[in-house]
């Protein structure tokens, strides 16, 4: 199947794609002359739309390589979840507006998981068929009960010991309560730590308030602690980006250039875990967000043209998608969708859901999301009403409004927010805020890619590939 679409930037220009997902930009001329199959075989695009598979001739083996290109795509399916994310305390001691409803006080009782339920969430990830694994720890704040970590991560290691799976544990936490114990443990079994850091201290303090208002400065020396012990690149960070901080892309990335780090995650705020009221004063029209992320987009090219390697990763996961028929291993944009497929999440209660964001809607009060009990079988939680239910929005080839769109082979299907949002997984692209932040985030890159000013393309192609800008041979290509 063959798809177009009109790029916003540069003026006439088309984007066409395929099953195979490979892609051509076409000028107006072009575009048209293909469209209505009358390109000549003189033409200068003719032979390079002809290698791609936008010009069908006989024999040429189309279907093969179509499915074989789908099969690559779609390799993560043999897996199963592949993540497994335990909620080991919904405790916290910040209050972020944005998180009101995932977190309890830090002295209120009834929020730890048991000893009991992570062993049985420890039998449901070796039932995953997947070899490589990651075992997450988030909260809440996860470090109030690293005592609890500590015994998950020396039992997982103990049960594998039999079974040489590749397993890789990450942990999601402010810093603050890691102390040279808990690091040293972290360094010892390799244990990845992600953090947040919204953006400059008033920012980051107004938007993250801990009991001490001192969340940017503990944070911060928290930061240099952790980096002594498992290392410069051991932690990594991402913000959450509210209204305030959508008015200046370039302070909240100095900030990250600043403290050291050579990434940076732009993610809007999540729609769930917040009241409305709050949703009111920080969120915003998904539009906003775009156009931030133009701007921050053009900064961090900028740093890189003039020498500074930072990455946005998730550009990165989406140029990977375009410029390769690899899998990015980010399950939040596949098809067919993470949810469940890709990730399981162990609640602090013995509950299980297909994703982050289910367990947040849950809390909520919103109870279609539960896939069972962490004592449950493994293919019981995977044959649930809940997974039945979500798989109807899982495949975005399949869905009204992707199935005919030119970025579907790059994109990915959201059934857990479209059922939040939407009242049920298919959900409608015209009013999705999912649909609105990919269609707005493609234009931005195919619009960088049909300009193809040699030095970005050398940053997209370092980016793509997670390989430094030095390393690109030629825009498109690194060496193996
Ligand atoms: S979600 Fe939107 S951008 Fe993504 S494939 Fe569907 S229609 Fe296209």
């Amino acid at each position: 199947m063959l798809r177009s679409i009109a790029l916003t930037a540069p003026a006439a220009s088309h984007l066409v794609t395929n099953r195979r997902g490979e892609y051509a930009i076409l000028n107006q001329d072009d575009h048209l002359l293909w469209r209505d199959g009358a390109m000549p075989g003189s033409h200068p695009r003719y032979d390079d739309l002809l290698a791609l598979g936008f010009i069908e001739r006989p024999g040429r083996g189309g279907q093969a390589l179509e499915a074989a290109a789908e099969r690559t795509r779609q390799a993560f399916l043999l897996d199963g979840p592949a993540l497994h994310i335990f909620v080991v305390t919904l405790r916290c001691d910040h209050a972020c507006g944005y998180c009101q409803v995932s977190r309890a006080a830090e002295g209120a009782t009834g929020f730890d998981m048991s000893w009991e339920d992570a062993l049985a969430a420890i039998d449901r990830v070796f039932e995953a068929p997947a070899q490589a694994l990651t075992v997450e720890f988030q909260g809440g704040e996860p470090a109030l009960r690293f005592d609890l970590v500590e015994c998950i991560v020396l039992e997982v290691e103990r049960r594998n010991a039999d079974q040489s799976r590749g397993i890789r544990f990450s942990l999601v936490s402010t810093l603050h309560h890691l102390d040279e114990a808990a690091l040293e443990f972290c360094r010892d079994h390799q244990i990845h730590i992600s953090t947040s850091i919204d953006g400059p201290a008033l920012l980051h303090d107004r938007q993250r308030p801990n009991p001490t208002r001192d969340s940017f400065t503990r944070t911060v020396e928290s930061l240099a602690r952790a980096r002594a012990i498992v290392g410069h690149d051991g932690v990594v960070a991402m913000p959450t980006l509210t209204r305030a901080a959508l008015d200046d892309p370039r302070a909240v990335i100095d900030t990250y250039r600043e403290l050291g780090f050579g990434s940076i995650f732009l993610r809007p705020i999540s729609p769930y875990g917040f009241a409305l009221k709050t949703r009111r004063a920080i969120g915003y029209p998904m539009e906003a967000f775009v156009r931030f992320y133009a701007q921050a987009l053009d900064y961090l090219l900028a740093l890189n043209r003039a020498g500074e390697p930072m990455v946005e990763t998730y550009a990165a996961i989406l140029l990977r998608h375009i410029f390769t028929p690899f899998g990015s291993g980010y399950v939040d944009l596949r098809s067919p969708a993470g949810a469940g497929l890709g990730v399981l999440v162990y609640n602090y209660d013995g509950q299980v859901y297909p994703a982050d964001e289910a367990r947040m809607a849950a809390q909520t009060g919103d109870g279609r999301f539960a896939l069972g009990s962490v004592h449950d079988r493994f293919e019981d939680l995977m044959a649930s009403p809940a997974m039945r239910w979500l798989a109807t929005g899982a495949v975005a080839e399949d869905l009204p409004g992707c199935g005919d769109c030119a970025f579907v082979p790059f994109c990915g299907a959201d059934p857990v927010y479209h059922a939040a949002a939407h009242g049920d997984p298919v959900g409608d692209r015209a009013t999705s805020d999912f649909c609105t932040k990919h269609m707005g985030l493609f234009q931005i890159l195919f619009g960088h890619i049909a300009r193809s000013d040699a030095q970005d393309m050398r940053t997209f192609t370092a980016w793509a590939f997670g390989r430094g800008r030095d390393e690109v041979i030629d825009a498109g290509y690194v060496p193996q």
